[in-house]
């Protein structure tokens, strides 16, 4: 059904920084891309939320009636450990590192990738092209931005030249900065000397003797820089000007400046019509960060397996608590924060169980379910608001409970049309599971017979029957769930 006829999607566009009315270039076709992970490390749960927005994004687009191309990369090269063009690629370092080939370090952070998005129920995307795969292009675009006269060559390494680019183009304009603030802001690293500039960024660097990730190129062995692959691969897949790209926000610069300028100085056009950007995760008010050990990986988070959170939360739990706040707004990850998202996941869940046993009653009253529908669509349409979206089923929670204790009434279309749109924002949009389905019932049952067990071993503590109380927590752990004992009290975790 094409429900995107009857509906205006507004998107909020970092390049305009307004809300703007959604027009696709292709009338019911999207080309979305969305930046993907550098597969050197585990992915954590910042990575996490930032695909989780566009797999929503993705979800109600889709909703709508789109057809929906949407390719998400994976970085498996290029990626070096700081921003200005210098230090070790980071996949080749870890191979270094753990004395193994890079592939296996790809292969093994890819594999851990796509684990996370199933057990969080994601769509995959349409295509997940590597940049590996994809240096042939590579280098044909670096080719036609040297013809172009915007690149140039030293000693094997090729650089953008952006004050080249900025004499007819604006280089700055997606993260509102200007060339001559940089200039000023940019301090000239050892080792960079060959660029023109500070502000140049490599399109190809030369490989080192020892790097060991390297491709043959007309000027010499080396490999790509970072910011080319996504503008290869997007322009491949998508063509030279489509409609969405996606990322974090820590990516508008350089990444995606970066972006920008090769397209621009390649093709002569800007790339993206709607630049779309997911504001950061924190953990208990601090940035999440692998350098400051403030971080929690997913599989942490859901086997209960560490020192932040209480207890362990489901897939369910965690997807419910990221569409509680808008992909615009930061959000922080805390204990009370999950477990408020768990009781109100439950309700909702509840109120869907509750909602497939009601009678239909000649009349309706206590809620107008077509204007209900229609408010559930304003909240997406407007900038994918999902907390808004999730208020609203609230207020459906609400209506079902009161039809249920007899205090309002539903008719049977009015029943059919209730429980479709429930349906489709929950399960489609949302990407929940029902818990009965999914089994999360049956866990949340299990997590009560354990706390049973944690009371009654307090009671033999208490009473001084260590027998018992060793027996109970000697039992658990042989069938794998550790018992922590600390001042707010005991919980547990599986492995
Ligand atoms: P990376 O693997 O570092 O290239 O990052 C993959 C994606 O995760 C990018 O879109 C980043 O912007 C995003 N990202 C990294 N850290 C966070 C965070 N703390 N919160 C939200 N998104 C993040
Ligand atoms: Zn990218």
């Amino acid at each position: 059904m094409q429900l995107y006829k009857n509906q205006e999607l507004k998107i909020y566009n970092s390049l305009s920084g307004k809300k703007e009315v959604f027009k696709p270039i292709n009338e019911g076709h999207i080309g979305m891309y969305v930046c993907g992970p550098t597969v050197y490390s585990n992915v954590h749960l910042g990575n996490v939320r930032t695909f989780m927005s566009f797999d929503m994004v993705f979800r109600y687009l889709k909703h709508l009636g789109y057809k929906v191309r949407y390719v998400r990369n994976i970085t498996d090269a290029g990626h070096l450990e700081s921003d200005a063009d210098v230090g070790e690629d980071k996949i080749s370092k870890k191979a270094r590192l753990e004395q193994i080939e890079p592939m296996e370090v790809v292969q093994m952070y890819t594999v851990d990738f796509h684990n996370i998005l199933n057990t969080l129920n994601f769509l995959p995307p349409s295509i997940e092209p590597t940049a590996t795969g994809h240096i042939i292009e590579q280098i044909e675009l670096i080719k036609s931005i040297i013809d172009n006269g915007f690149a140039y060559e030293v000693n094997g390494s090729v650089y953008f030249d952006v004050h080249k680019f900025n004499e007819t183009n604006e280089y700055g304009k997606l993260s509102k900065r200007k060339l001559e603030d940089l200039i000023h802001n940019t301090r000239t690293l050892d080792g960079q000397s060959d660029k023109k500039n500070p502000q140049d960024f490599a399109l190809w660097k030369k490989a080192e003797p020892v790097h060991i990730m390297r491709w043959p190129s007309p000027w010499g062995d080396g490999f790509p820089g970072w910011h080319l692959e996504c503008t290869a691969m997007s322009t491949k897949y998508l063509g030279e000007t489509f409609d969405i790209h996606g990322g974090g926000m820590d990516l508008k610069f350089p990444h995606h400046e970066c972006e920008i300028a090769q397209n621009e100085a390649a093709i002569g056009k800007s790339p993206v019509n709607y630049w779309m950007h997911a504001n950061m995760l924190e953990l208990n008010g601090q940035r999440m960060a692998k350098s400051t050990g403030n971080t929690i990986n997913p599989h942490e988070l859901l086997s209960g397996n560490n020192d932040k959170m209480s207890k362990a939360y489901s897939p369910n739990v965690i997807r419910f608590f990221m569409a509680q706040s808008s992909y615009r707004s930061v959000l922080d990850l805390t204990d009370e924060g999950l477990k408020a998202s768990e009781k109100g996941f439950l309700k909702l869940m509840e109120a869907m169980n509750t909602l497939s046993k009601l009678q239909a009653s000649d009349n309706s009253n206590g809620l107008d379910i077509n204007s209900w529908k229609q408010k559930c669509y304003d909240a997406m349409n407007d900038d994918f608001n999902s907390p808004v979206l999730i208020a609203e089923l609230f207020n459906a929670v609400k209506y079902i409970n009161q039809v249920k204790d007899g205090k309002a009434a539903i008719n049977a279309s009015d029943l059919e049309l209730l429980t479709n749109t429930l349906h489709a924002f929950v399960f489609d949009v949302l990407g929940l599971k029902n818990s009965g389905s999914s089994g999360e019932d049956t866990t949340d049952k299990l997590s009560d017979t354990v706390e049973v067990l944690i009371k009654l071993r307090a009671e033999a503590r208490a009473n001084k029957d260590f027998a018992l109380s060793d027996k109970i927590r000697d039992e658990l752990a042989a069938i794998g769930i550790q018992l922590k004992d600390g001042k707010d009290g005991t919980t547990f975790s599986t492995n």
